[in-house]
């Protein structure tokens, strides 16, 4: 097998990050299918919050980094109200300097949208706004158990367009009790509501969560694989016939509206992560803070080590790492761009897999470039661990 040479592996280590993800861990209430890192109900915890950014931050040096994407997530970014966001983004310009022309996005919750939000958004330098909408359906989202109502949605998307913001609305299926009426009624009001983006996922039932436990009792059952999938399938189907582009297994675009933020963890890149449970890569290391808020700012604050995890790569395992993040694109890979980012030949990393793919009709192969095809994204997930076994 090829070896990555030292260059390749220097050039990606050394290359300073042009990406940034700031952890923002504060919603009114936890959502009953939310494992995230959070705190729900504690607001008596902000300024501490952001006392421990401010001292995390000087992690980097002055000046600090030039940043191609800013991304605020959490958590709800929102949830710290206009005064609370300018606040956070005075502290973030002291080390993060967006470029001209950079996208920067805030996470919020429909909830919190006000004109005077959006304001201080956009004096803040936002550009993008990622809603998590989940549904327009009022039954869907009592099932979700989401603090918010359908006309939430629909205000907050106005008030956000109408400010020049892009915004890009998360759509959940596979909620309890949802059928695929239900999401196709969700879709035809989603396109409707003329954003430039929208996230798709599948409801996970994560161990720890409200929703898993209640699954254990059998007080809520989740949804069959079979319907998840035609949820998935009409979801492609009616979003690609209403010009979105599926250029990513969850995430679906209008042309020139893709997240670069996202795409830069996609292409491996490196990037900085700030706030509790966030995660930073160098290219070869993945460091990833302690994930309770509390622990996390008491460290930070007390000049402790605030680490919760850390791996670090074989540059075979960041090759493999990039084959899955590449192949969940609708691009794919292309072999040329593959060996000069890895320093390894594609079919030396997954050759064997990606021929049995072709086999089932799930990729195709012009010679060039490695896509899976519509089927292939659909059953993506299950594909992952051939790719990702120790060779
Ligand atoms: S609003 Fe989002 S981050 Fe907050 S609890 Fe609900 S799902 Fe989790």
């Amino acid at each position: 097998m090829k070896t990555a040479t030292s260059d390749i592996v220097n050039a990606a280590t050394q290359q300073p990050p042009r990406a940034a993800y700031v952890h923002v861990p504060f919603c009114r209430h936890r959502c009953g299918y939310c494992d995230f890192s959070l705190v729900a109900g504690r607001d008596d915890l902000i300024a501490s919050y952001l006392a421990a950014i401010e001292r995390e931050l000087t992690r980097l040096e002055s000046p600090g980094l030039e940043l191609a994407t800013l991304y605020l997530g959490g958590g709800t970014p929102s949830h710290l109200g206009p005064d609370g966001l300018r606040r956070l983004f005075d502290i973030l310009h002291t080390r993060l300097r967006p470029l001209p022309g950079a996208e920067v996005t805030i996470e919020a919750n429909p909830g919190d949208v006000t004109a005077s939000l959006a304001t201080a958004a956009v004096a803040c330098g936002t550009t993008r706004v990622s809603l998590g909408g989940q549904s327009l359906d009022a039954t869907t989202l009592v099932a979700l158990d989401r603090d918010h109502t359908p006309d939430d949605v629909r205000r907050a998307v106005d008030i956000l367009l109408t400010r020049g913001l892009a915004v890009s609305v998360d759509l959940m299926t596979a909620a309890p009790g949802q059928t695929l009426a239900d999401v196709d009624r969700d879709l035809d009001a989603l396109v409707a509501l003329g954003t430039q983006h929208l996230s798709v996922y599948c409801l996970t039932w994560e161990k720890g969560t409200q929703f898993e436990s209640l699954s254990r009792r059998g007080m809520l059952r989740p949804a069959d694989e079979s319907l998840e999938r035609s949820m998935l399938e009409l979801t492609i189907d009616r979003l690609e016939a209403a010009g979105f582009e599926h250029y990513e297994v969850s995430n679906f675009a209008r042309p020139g509206g893709r997240c670069q933020h996202n795409e830069t963890y996609w292409d491996c890149q490196p990037w900085e992560a700030f706030g509790p449970g966030a995660a930073r890569f160098d290219g070869r290391e993945r460091i990833t803070n302690h994930r309770s808020t509390t622990t996390w700012m008491r460290r930070v604050l007390g000049g402790e080590d605030f680490t919760g995890d850390s791996e670090t790569m074989t540059p075979l395992e960041a090759a493999q790492e990039r084959v899955v993040l590449g192949l969940r694109r609708r691009d794919g890979l292309r072999r040329e761009a593959f060996l000069n980012a890895s320093g390894f030949a594609l079919d030396d990393v997954a050759g064997a897999s990606i021929r049995r793919w072709i086999a089932r009709g799930l990729a195709t192969d012009d010679g060039q470039q490695v896509r899976l095809t519509r089927e292939g994204l659909l059953v993506s997930d299950g594909l992952w661990a051939e790719v990702l076994r120790p060779m």
